[in-house]
């Protein structure tokens, strides 16, 4: 069997790390039965925004990389499709598998139906309910245009139901950046050197991450949440994603003196930040749940979040791009003092993914 996997931006580097490490251990297990071919669309394609994941989380190299970036939504998204139409066709795999939200995962759907190849949608069903969020947009159409929805959590599941997509289609296998988390999580504390080497104090500092559109591309979102930032006593480290910086040029805003800017770290790194800090401040949707993981607070710079159920436990609090109430968060938010339940599952989404694949695939040819 034959699985194509794209993927083009960061997050989806970490979520294909877990499915390829879970389709390397079938593949031990059952040589020949199992191969993956990798296609970078090219996203996302500066080394600490793409090549420093394939070296710490041993994805392997990809087969094929179409280089293309930078472009605007529309010109991106149309490259991308004419480019994986002509790769799909060629190589025919049995099933296609795209991930989350980016433009490449929208792309890789509407190439891959329309050939008939089955697509597998891995983080299916999120919803924000903001259809001025791109992702969104993404998501929606990816979800519709799937074979395959694999969702993380119940919520998840729900979302897909209410838009009348149930039944076999569905298959809630957890979170794999659970998985990711709990896999590397180790490594990174055991390998990690960043701490000392940007000379911080564990917990006496906070992470921060600001790349979501809505934020950079609005000079008084980005403004007013710098300004909250602004108020901590504490350190604040901000890795920061190209955009955001190109953003700060453009605009001419001057950082706060407590801001510390580093440029973006690799993912061990950024899970030793994460477990290292007194308090997360972001607007990533995957920084949310590491925080939540990690068990450290998060102040999320957005006004909804797809991942309600960070909120609804207590570790996470929506304050919008909004100075005084990100201010005010960073003096009265702690944790709560329950653990709460993991809504993200058991942490092997990825082997559930891969078995899933192959009795579908198998239970398709003997149909036929
Ligand atoms: N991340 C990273 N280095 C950084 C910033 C983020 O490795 O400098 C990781 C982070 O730990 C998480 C993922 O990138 O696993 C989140 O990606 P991003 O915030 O770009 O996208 P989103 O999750 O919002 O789709």
């Amino acid at each position: 069997m034959l699985v194509a996997t794209i993927i083009g931006a960061r997050p989806q580097f970490i979520k294909a790390a877990v499915v390829s490490r879970a389709i390397a251990v079938y593949s031990g297990q059952h040589p020949s039965a199992l191969r993956e071919v990798i296609i970078h669309t090219g996203q996302h394609f500066d080394a600490n925004m793409s090549d420093v994941f394939f070296d710490e989380l041993d994805i392997p190299r990809p087969d094929h990389h179409l280089g293309i970036g930078g472009g605007s939504h529309g010109q991106n998204t149309g490259r991308m499709i004419e480019a994986l139409e002509a790769i799909l066709i060629q190589q025919r795999p049995n099933w296609v598998l795209i991930y989350g939200d980016t433009d490449s995962t929208l792309a890789g759907a509407l190439a891959a139906v329309k050939l008939h190849i089955p697509v597998a949608h891995v983080e299916a069903g999120l919803r924000s309910f903001n259809r001025r969020m791109p992702e969104e947009i993404n998501r929606v159409l990816a979800d519709h245009a799937s074979d395959l929805l694999l969702t993380p959590t119940d919520t998840a599941t729900r979302n897909l139901v209410g838009e009348g997509l149930s039944g076999d289609k569905v298959l809630q296998v957890g979170d794999v950046m659970y998985d990711a988390a709990l896999y590397y999580g180790q490594r990174a504390q055991k390998t990690s050197r960043i701490i000392g080497q940007l000379e911080l104090q564990e917990h006496r500092f906070i992470l921060a991450t600001i790349h979501r559109a809505e934020n950079t591309d609005d000079r008084n979102h980005l403004g007013e949440i710098l300004s909250g930032l602004s108020t901590s006593t504490l350190p604040v480290v901000l890795p920061i994603h190209p955009r955001t910086r190109k953003r700060l040029t453009d605009f001419g805003i001057a950082l706060p003196e407590n801001i510390k800017l580093i440029d973006p770290v690799g993912y061990l790194d950024m899970v030793r930040l994460e477990c290292s800090a007194a308090l997360i401040v972001t607007d990533s949707g995957g920084v949310q749940k590491e925080a939540f993981f990690h068990r450290v607070p998060c102040v999320t710079v957005r006004n909804e979040t797809e991942w309600v159920e960070t909120v609804a436990s207590g570790w996470n609090r929506l304050t919008g791009a909004n100075g005084q109430r990100i201010a005010k968060a960073l003096v009265d938010f702690a944790a709560p003092t329950e653990v709460s339940h993991n809504f993200y599952g058991h942490g092997d989404a990825g082997g559930s993914i891969v078995r899933c694949l192959i009795e579908r695939n198998r239970a398709g040819q003997s149909a036929s």
